[in-house]
């Protein structure tokens, strides 16, 4: 029976190497993280990179036909726990969003020129992407409607849109944009994607907008999320990504196993928040005891804990299940997996702001800053209760409907129960009376 726990030695050594660089090379870095110069920073992120590369982990998540490792989900979600650890190291790993779900989405619809002209260059970090889909005036929650059109004008297309909360437009070298081009084809098959270089006449970035995670928000840095004017924005007919009508289905492959590595870097993440909770909890005291030595504290340190776990075994499983079964089969797991860890990695950062006390909410600790940019985990990539409907209407497909009373009625099963028991005596050599 092959029921195993257990990553294969090789692995385990590659991830150990993970955990000791970003521990080593990465977190030190975290108090002065923000304020590094640029151009030197990209120096020391290559050379970073490179040490990444060299251990062949640099942008993973691809399959080898599409120029990546070929490790499977189940190895990519232990993978994206270790880097979630640490938020700059998705960069150092290359499977930074809004990059990583881009390169997916060329690797899938993208001709041989055009993973030339992108994707490979992505890959390398040599430039980096933008995904443009939801608009101020549609909900972001509902794809099948979008207001931003292409419409085919001899060897170009004419984009015209209002996009907004685009990750990295305002440094991105390209964004690849969400436009309807058929509107019969509603609801999956009006829309297609377009790769669109930043600095196309027509493409205007109107700001970079302030949010919770950013709420001093300062123009054109990476991290920041832009809102986008199309007007009369002309690109050359092969910026086509696939066939007109495709990009439904080509902006469903951004999302399959990042929805994994979003959960378990999630995950990563609660791990350190609840060792900040527990060091805290067995170095402070309270009315005359640790914070640890109170029942509420023990609580709220074992919840987290059985929680973490809980989470990590239901993702893993899902990971198994996509490497099995591939991801279009287990969309349903791959929802609910979202929707649940969104929920655990906020509960957990919560409680640790609280046995933190006031420290937990300054910014002298990170938790903070965590919950403030992890709390868009429920809103994005599909609302949390998009998904939740998803599972729902999935499991209720394995059920039909009854007359009268329900399958498990006490009362109505009491005949059968009799004859049951009549039978099984019978059998056991008990005579009747
Ligand atoms: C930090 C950040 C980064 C982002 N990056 C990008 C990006 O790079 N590219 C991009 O295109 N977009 C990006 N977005 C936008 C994001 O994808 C949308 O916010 C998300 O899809 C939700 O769309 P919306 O904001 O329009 O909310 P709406 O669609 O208006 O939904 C609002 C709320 O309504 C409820 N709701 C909606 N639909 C349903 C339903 N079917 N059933 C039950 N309840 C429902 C949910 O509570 C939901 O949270 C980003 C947003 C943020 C905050």
């Amino acid at each position: 029976m092959a029921w195993d726990f257990e990553t294969d030695a090789d692995f385990e050594a590659q991830l150990q190497w993970m955990r000791e660089f970003i521990d080593a090379q990465l977190i030190p870095l975290e108090p002065i993280y923000g304020g590094l110069p640029a151009d030197e920073w990209r120096v020391v992120q290559d050379h970073l990179r490179d040490q990444v590369k060299e251990r062949g982990l640099w942008g993973a998540f691809l399959d080898p036909a599409l120029g990546g490792a070929g490790f499977g989900q189940l190895k990519l979600a232990l993978m994206s726990e270790v880097i979630g650890r640490c938020m700059m190291s998705m960069g150092i790993f290359g499977v930074q969003a809004p990059d990583s779900g881009n390169m997916e989405l060329l690797a899938h619809g993208a001709t041989e020129a055009q993973k030339e002209r992108w994707l490979w260059p992505n890959l390398r970090g040599e430039i980096s992407s933008a995904f443009a889909l939801t608009e101020p005036f549609l909900a972001g929650a509902d794809p099948t409607v979008i207001a931003t059109t292409a419409v085919k004008d001899g060897d170009e297309w004419v984009i015209n849109g209002h996009k907004w909360f685009i990750t990295n437009a305002s440094v991105a070298d390209i964004v690849l944009v969400f436009a309807e081009t058929s509107p019969e084809g509603r609801p999956h098959r009006h829309a297609s994607v377009f790769v669109v270089p930043m600095d196309t006449p027509g493409l205007e970035i109107v700001r970079d907008i302030a949010t919770m995670a950013h709420p001093d928000v300062e123009y054109g840095q990476t991290g920041n999320h832009a809102e986008l004017l199309f007007r009369d924005c002309r690109v050359p007919a092969d910026h086509l990504i696939g066939q007109p009508g495709d990009g439904f289905v080509l902006a469903q492959k951004r999302l399959g196993g990042g929805r994994i590595h979003h959960a378990m870097r999630w995950l990563g993440q609660a791990q350190r928040s609840l060792d900040i909770m527990c060091e805290r909890a067995v170095s402070r005291s309270s009315h005359g005891k640790l914070l640890a030595g109170h029942q509420m504290v023990q609580d709220y340190v074992a919840l987290s804990h059985m929680e973490i776990q809980a989470a990590r075994l239901l993702t893993f499983q899902t990971a198994w299940k996509v490497d099995k079964y591939g991801a279009s089969a287990v969309r349903a797991d791959l929802g609910m997996i979202k929707a649940h860890v969104s929920k655990v990695v906020l509960a957990v950062l919560d409680r640790t702001i609280q046995v933190c006390g006031a420290l937990g909410y300054s910014s002298d600790l990170p938790v903070e800053s965590w919950y403030r940019s992890t709390r868009f985990g429920p809103i994005g990539d599909g609302p949390d209760e998009l998904h939740k409907s998803v599972l729902a209407r999935t499991l209720l497909k394995g059920y039909t409907p009854v007359e009268g009373w329900p399958t498990e009625h006490i009362p109505s099963r009491r005949p059968a129960a009799e004859a049951k028991w009549r039978e099984l005596k019978q059998r056991a050599g008990i005579p009747e009376p």
